[in-house]
């Protein structure tokens, strides 16, 4: 995993700082406070921002390709992580899946599985699947990913001109990630890509 350079906004910065990405509406944000001030207790603004808590609506295909990364997801083998894409073409037309897995026609027994310096070397991540599958020009294509894309899937997806990602925030994740996932936000936002994370879980 690619670690940050200090001064190229790498691992030096804040967890929160890392979290620029995250796109949270005015209106929960004043909810938020509201609610705060209604309860007259601290609450945890991970809460009560939540989109999903405070009924602020998802859009209706960002959903429904979210629900389609996690079933993908299933598809992995990964005794670790299981990660699930969905490439889909700006009129929805085409929709291209992609999980974390090794390469088509290589044993993925569960030795080679769980041996995490060799997997590392070999294992496609769902993202990058999904591209590699799609074999035709994805300009301006959306990548909808059950976890925060890595910095070496950032950079595919920013030399094959994907336009906007959304993906389902995991804050265990992004913590043990971070330095790779901040190094993903740098190359997404210099690309102009629209990066978009969402907490979907029913609290
Ligand atoms: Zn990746």
């Amino acid at each position: 995993m690619a670690s940050g350079t200090p001064g190229a906004g790498g691992c030096t910065s804040s967890l929160m700082a890392a979290r620029w990405t995250i796109t949270i509406s005015i209106v929960n944000i004043v909810e938020g406070f509201y609610m705060n001030f209604l309860m007259a207790t601290p609450l945890k603004m991970s809460s009560i921002t939540d989109p999903t808590r405070m009924g602020a609506k998802v859009d209706k295909w960002t959903l429904r390709f979210l629900s389609m990364a996690q079933s993908v997801a299933r598809w992995s083998k990964d005794p670790s992580t299981r990660v699930g894409a969905v490439l889909v073409s700006p009129d929805r037309r085409i929709v291209i899946p992609g999980y974390n897995g090794l390469p088509r026609g290589i044993e993925d027994s569960t030795d080679r599985l769980l041996n995490r310096e060799w997997k590392l070397r070999t294992i496609l991540h769902a993202e990058h699947n999904a591209i590699l599958t799609a074999r035709q020009d994805v300009s301006g294509w959306t990548m909808y990913v059950t976890h925060h894309p890595c910095s070496n899937c950032s950079a595919v997806m920013v030399q094959s001109g994907i336009g906007a990602v959304h993906y389902i925030r995991d804050d265990a994740f992004e913590d043990k990630w971070r330095c790779s996932l901040e190094t993903a936000g740098i190359l997404f936002k210099e690309a102009g890509v629209h990066v978009e994370g969402h907490r979907l879980w029913m609290g």
